[in-house]
């Protein structure tokens, strides 16, 4: 029988990002006993990735700013199917939360009178975004990390939770395997909060990296959790396109907060064509009033560049299929234009965007001071996820809690750029905070001694096929292709029909993986478990976008192509049902109160 490494906690954070790290400091804070379990390097986590910046409305560059427009834009990119408590909370709550980090140590950004400098972000009407140049998420990391670590967590490293442990109904704690040895740990908690990102890896082409296989989503689902807005997977419009080997890396949304504008082969800057009604009246009317708005002209409206992610993807993808496109299969992005507007332009730009300076440098060994980029969509962000409770974060299994990318709610149909940054200390925060409560009003939790053998037992079973098995990373390669071929961004009926087809034959293939070699550092082995998450995660998305016979953010349907006013009154919501198959179910939306319908209103 497997051994077990064990450890006992108040609570236990599973996911070192920033929505993992700021629950634990905060349940911390609270006085329970916490533990931190993450599948890399603690510091790795995509947080740190995060460049753009964090959304607040702190009003320093523009008083015009405060919490009720951040709630207004919030619930408009999210095309009204946002948990709207939790837009609230998180627009009243982000300035505090930044605020917080800074008294922590961030060092912003920032102005000449010497407050937190914030920038131009798609969607958001106020320059919003606090950054630190193009390494906000570095930033945020380190404060985080310093903070948590002087406050006393428990770090696990480089261990993968592979399944959430139940007493009853309630959660009990994770168990899991160490990378380096692969020897099996269990973590006994009386509360687990679930901060394990987002899922990007489940899609051939995306800006996120290899530890983003839905895990946590999955473990939820498993556990007697609920999904919900599975169908709102985000396609960012500006990931690099060539070289090959690195397409899909993110190229930051504050390029074109900067001045940055897309043009397609024919020289035309084609997102002036076609600016949604939704956004007519907040969009420039002119190339000229455009530029005036990225440098600061309260009374300029932004440019298309800065319209929504969803949309400004869709007319990239537009321009390609239309025969429009660059030589790799994306578009121009070009900030070195603004040489025509600015003095010094080149020192500017390497001041503002010094990652985007080296990245393009490096890895295509192009100066974005001089040359225009190419670009193209990216699957970068998951809207959906652990259904949870607006105020606590707690999901429907007593003693689970969900925040950042992992939970659903926020974001409604598309996010807006920033606010992950800044939904990650709000609600990492509130869970943390409640779930120590619920901690500390419930008593000790049993361990389930057949249920943690059964889970190792079925992790080693690639190793008792061997390497005559199915290959663990040719079905994952097959996985990404079929989604991002057939449940991309422009979706159909047929095609998601075939892909929950491929889906059951991937499974099926999945359940027979065969791996050689020992449990040290093994990938095959940590793929073949990674595809399980992977197979439940996909399938949820097909399912969900099927049952949306819409278009709405982050979902377009060829089928479909209008947003439909019945099907704004749902979100979509998935369960597991008693004999393991996946239900999938529309739910009315919770009534939006008077005084905040107001304020959706007033901000038209
Ligand atoms: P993550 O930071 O993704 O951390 C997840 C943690 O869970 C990791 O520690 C991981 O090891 C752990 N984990 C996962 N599975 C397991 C498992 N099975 N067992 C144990 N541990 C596990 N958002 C913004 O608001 N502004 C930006 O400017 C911005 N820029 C971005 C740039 C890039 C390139 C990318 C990829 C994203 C960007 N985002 C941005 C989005 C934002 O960074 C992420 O949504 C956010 O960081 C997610 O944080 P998180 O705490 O939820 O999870």
């Amino acid at each position: 029988m497997p051994e077990f490494q064990r450890c006992s906690y108040d609570v236990l954070v599973i996911g070192a990002g920033g929505a993992g790290l700021r629950a634990a400091i905060e349940a911390g804070a609270a006085g329970a006993k916490v533990g931190v379990v993450c599948k890399s390097l603690l510091g790795k986590a995509h947080t740190v990735m995060a460049e753009g910046g964090i959304a607040a409305a702190l009003a320093n560059v523009d008083d015009r700013d405060n919490w009720r427009v951040h709630f207004a834009d919030t619930m408009r990119g999210g095309q009204y199917l946002n948990n709207w408590r939790m837009a609230e909370l998180h627009a009243k709550e982000a300035p505090e939360c930044v605020r917080e980090l800074e008294a922590w140590g961030a060092l912003f950004d920032r102005t000449t009178d010497g407050k937190i400098l914030q920038r131009n972000f798609g969607g958001h009407r106020y320059p919003r975004l606090a950054h630190v140049g193009d390494r906000t998420g570095l930033e945020m990391i380190r404060t985080l990390q310093d903070h948590g670590i002087h406050a006393g967590m428990e770090v696990h490293m480089e261990c993968t939770v592979l399944s959430l442990l139940l007493d009853g109904n309630r959660i009990a704690g994770a168990c899991g395997y160490d990378r380096e040895r692969g020897r099996f740990q269990l973590w006994e908690a009386k509360a687990v909060v679930l901060a394990t990102g987002g899922i990007g890896r489940a899609f051939k082409v995306t800006s996120n990296s290899w530890e983003y296989t839905g895990d946590g989503l999955a473990l939820a689902y498993r556990a007697g959790a609920e999904l919900q807005d599975m169908e709102f997977v985000q396609f960012h419009p500006t990931g690099m396109v060539w070289p090959i080997s690195v397409s899909g890396i993110l190229v930051t949304e504050g390029v074109r907060g900067e001045g940055g504008i897309l043009r397609n082969s024919e020289g035309r800057r084609f997102m002036f064509d076609d600016i949604p009604d939704l956004y007519k009246e907040q969009t420039a009317h002119s190339e000229e009033e455009g530029w005036r708005y990225t440098q600061g002209d309260k009374n300029a409206r932004r440019p298309p560049e800065l319209l929504t992610r969803d949309h400004v993807a869709r007319c990239i993808n537009r321009e390609v299929k239309a025969g429009r496109g660059s030589p790799h299969g994306g578009v121009f992005l070009d900030i070195s234009w603004i040489k025509e507007r600015m003095p010094k332009s080149e020192e500017h730009i390497k001041r503002k965007l010094p990652s985007m300076y080296h990245q393009f440098k490096q890895l295509a060994d192009l100066d974005i001071t001089k040359e225009p980029m190419e670009v193209g969509p990216t699957t970068h962000y998951m809207m959906g996820g652990i259904r949870v409770d607006g105020d606590s974060q707690m999901s429907n299994v007593p003693g689970l809690f969900a925040a950042g990318e992992a939970a659903a709610g926020l974001h409604g149909a598309n996010r807006l750029g920033g606010n992950s940054l800044s939904d990650l200390v709000v609600f990492g925060r509130r869970a943390g905070r409640f779930a120590a409560e619920f901690a500390n009003a419930n008593g000790p939790v049993t361990i389930d001694e057949e249920e943690i053998q059964t889970t190792a037992t079925a992790a080693l079973a690639p190793f008792d096929r061997g390497p005559a098995g199915e290959n663990p990373y040719q079905i994952q390669y097959d996985l990404q292709e079929t989604m991002q071929d057939l449940v991309g961004i422009v979706r159909v009926e047929n095609e998601m029909q075939q892909a929950l087809d491929a889906i059951g034959q991937l499974r099926a293939r999945a359940e027979r993986t065969g791996i050689a070699g020992n449990r040290e550092y093994n990938n095959g082995w940590h793929t073949a478990i990674d595809i399980g998450n992977m197979m439940i995660v996909s399938e949820a998305i097909t399912r969900a976008a099927l049952l949306r016979k819409e278009s709405r953010g982050a979902q377009f349907r060829e089928d479909f192509p209008n947003k439909d006013s019945e099907w704004g009154k749902y979100n979509i919501v998935i369960s597991r049902s008693a004999d393991g198959e996946m239900q999938v179910e529309k739910r009315v939306l919770t009534p939006i109160p008077n005084e905040l319908k107001k304020v959706i209103e007033e901000m038209k």
